[in-house]
């Protein structure tokens, strides 16, 4: 069997750990952008119990949420709900 060159090795090695690095890069910047599912989080169309998604810290005006995914209603509320400091 042929041996391959030493110097073919290593830039096979490197092309590898490239790729491996690009991967892990992409595989981080996809689980980054991942948001919650809503049925994951009940999420509801109505308030609860006086909270509701425009008086939370994850809501993004005028309809998103940093956590959850779809369209957020600003009168909504799910289970994950942090409300905003009062200022
Ligand atoms: S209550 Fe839930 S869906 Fe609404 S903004 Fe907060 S985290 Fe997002």
């Amino acid at each position: 069997m042929k041996q391959p060159k030493a110097g073919a090795l290593s830039r096979r090695s490197m092309l590898k750990g490239s790729l491996a690095a690009l991967a892990a890069g992409m595989g981080g910047r996809a689980a980054a952008q991942q948001k919650i599912d809503r049925k994951l989080v009940q999420y509801q169309d109505t308030p609860k119990n006086g909270q509701k998604c425009s008086d939370c810290l994850q809501f993004v005006a005028p309809d998103g949420c940093k956590v959850v995914e779809g369209k957020i209603s600003p009168n909504a509320w799910c289970a994950v709900f942090v409300a905003k400091p009062k200022t």
